[in-house]
């Protein structure tokens, strides 16, 4: 049985969305205890409950503490099947992250899976619809994962209400990858969605855009999109020719568009300066289907706490090396190998305790 302390590093819901996938994936039993220890509300909150019981049907496990607010959980899981499954989050909870637990285990399941997925698809924390459409799925289908996802209705917080399908199938041999050029970058593009609120946000928040970000007029898309509540989100495609980083700044309700759209072009010209093609949020979901099949290689603008612990996390289960290595300031190596040999990086005394 693999026991995790679930408040180490970055101290949240990854640490057991990644145990789940990799029980799943490894069919190994583990116990969790101190459940998102490092966040203000610890245990598991609805979007966590919801992974644990979408895992636990794929692959019939069996749990213990499956309940809201628990902070201690064991699973030991069967066998993963495929087959038509619907998974509510019942609140905003992000309905991705409840997809991107399961996935990599449906890569082995006996038959394709058709997934609908309900709650949060443009959540604060969470990948937005997006940015799993165009930065996370095209690097997993460059690994070989056989995979489809599609928007049905928006979801923001805190009204949820969202929903995506998704068709995943099986695909048991995986590419090792190497992302270590990023390439020219393409002009900026942005999307700005929003639900029951007036046009004049949406307007003045592409006006800051062009002048803040050059974001060209033509270049910025604006939607008004059926949704449960209102909501606000502002997508800012980074396309080079390795790929899309979509960076997403969301409205909030007493924040300036000028404030949320700040942090979100200081992200952007992060990306911009680095020649790497990864970016933070990307490096740390793409540790764990790198671990899971035969390894690779590739350079981040930036190595979260979330990557680090991750990286611990993965090498519970799995005997994987994990190096990460400073090139400069704005590029960083990370390099995911089967077998045990050991490679630079991770100072485990970043992994002692969580933060709120
Ligand atoms: P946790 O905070 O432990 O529940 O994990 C949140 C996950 O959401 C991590 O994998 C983050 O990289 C990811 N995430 C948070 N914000 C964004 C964002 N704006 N775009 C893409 N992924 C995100």
């Amino acid at each position: 049985m693999i026991e995790i302390d679930g408040s180490m590093g970055e101290g949240g819901g990854q640490i057991l969305r990644s145990c789940l996938s990799l029980s799943m994936a490894t069919q190994q039993p583990f116990r969790i205890h101190r459940i998102r220890g490092g966040r203000r509300r610890p245990g598991l909150l609805r979007q966590h409950l919801t992974g644990v019981l979408a895992a636990a049907e794929i692959c019939g496990a069996d749990l213990k503490g499956a309940e809201l607010g628990s902070v201690e959980l064991s699973f030991h899981p069967g066998r993963v099947r495929g087959g038509e499954f619907r998974f509510a989050v019942g609140t905003a909870g992000s309905a991705h992250l409840v997809l991107q637990a399961i996935l990599p285990a449906l890569l082995h399941a006996n038959v394709a899976a058709q997934l609908r997925l309900e709650g949060g698809t443009h959540n604060p924390s969470a990948p937005p619809y997006p940015f799993v459409e165009r930065t996370f799925l095209p690097r997993l289908r460059q690994l070989g994962y056989d995979l489809g996802v599609e928007l049905e209705r928006h979801g923001f917080y805190p009204a949820g209400g969202g929903g995506v399908v998704a068709e995943v199938r099986p695909a048991p041999r995986l590419q090792e990858s190497s992302w270590m050029e990023r390439g020219a970058l393409s002009p900026l593009r942005a999307e700005i969605v929003y639900a029951k609120m007036p046009r004049e946000i949406p307007e003045r928040q592409a006006q800051i855009l062009s002048k803040k970000l050059d974001v060209p007029s033509d270049e910025i898309r604006i939607a008004e999109v059926e949704s449960h509540g209102p909501g606000n989100a502002v997508t800012i495609d980074v396309a080079s020719e390795s790929g899309v980083e979509v960076v997403t700044a969301f409205g909030e309700s007493g924040v300036s568009s000028e404030k949320i759209l700040r942090r979100a072009a200081n992200q952007v010209r992060r990306l911009q300066k680095s020649s790497a093609p990864i970016g933070e949020h990307l490096a740390d979901q793409l540790l764990l289907p790198l671990a899971l099949g035969p390894g690779g290689v590739f350079r981040t603008s930036n190595v979260s706490r979330h990557t680090q612990t991750n990286a611990h996390v993965i090498k519970q289960f799995l005997d994987v090396s994990i190096g990460i290595e400073a090139e400069d300031r704005n590029v960083h190596r990370i390099e995911v190998h089967p077998g045990s040999k050991e490679a630079p990086g991770i100072a485990e005394e970043s992994l002692q305790g969580g933060e709120a």
